[in-house]
């Protein structure tokens, strides 16, 4: 946080930048550079009327991103997956195509993805948005296998193995907990047996 605002306390606990800039009169501005928030505000303003107005902008510009990002990123989510459910687990379907709806959520600390079937719920840990592609795509997969094999049963293994890369992202994200929890306790069946 900048000096220049040591008394204003946004409602979230964002931290911020604040810059000025001589060539502005009136505007100011706030956006994301390098993962933190910069707001720019003109230079005449005093350090009091900068803190002021720097609170309420950062919030402003925190709901505004918040409003952008989700719908977007999900679609692209719900895109790839269905592109996926078509290719690896849809031939091994016999019946109605299943309804499901692919979402990032961030509170999934242990898992990486859940599945529930019955309602054709999926969540995949925002964990994952740093990963390639194709262990994102694995995790996808394995999740879509569930909406028509509930247990990890041999079809179930039958049909996440179509997908080329599973082996291969499996030991990936098994490499990855292992690095990240190596001395913690992980209670057996801590992931209610899923990926
Ligand atoms: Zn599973």
């Amino acid at each position: 946080m900048s000096d220049a605002a040591p008394t204003v306390t946004p409602v979230s606990d964002e931290p911020y930048e604040i810059r000025t800039s001589a060539r502005r009169t009136r505007t100011m501005s706030a956006f994301r550079e390098g993962g933190r928030v910069v707001v720019v505000m003109p230079a005449r303003l005093s350090a009091r009327q900068r803190a002021e107005a720097a609170g309420p902008l950062v919030e402003r510009f925190l709901a505004q991103e918040e409003n952008r990002r989700p719908p977007r990123a999900d679609r692209a989510l719900q895109d790839r997956a269905s592109e996926l459910f078509d290719q690896y687990v849809w031939p091994h379907v016999e019946g109605a195509r299943p309804e499901f709806g692919v979402r990032w959520v961030s509170n999934m600390e242990r898992r990486w993805g859940s599945c529930t079937p019955g309602t054709g719920e999926i969540r995949v840990s925002d964990r994952l948005r740093a990963m390639p592609a194709w262990v994102v795509d694995h995790v996808l997969v394995h999740e879509l296998a569930h909406l028509v094999e509930r247990h990890h049963t041999a079809r179930f293994r039958r049909i996440e193995g179509g997908y080329p890369q599973s082996e291969r992202a499996q030991g990936f994200l098994d490499g990855w907990d292992a690095a990240l929890h190596a001395e913690e306790d992980r209670p057996a069946g801590a992931d209610g047996g899923d990926l």
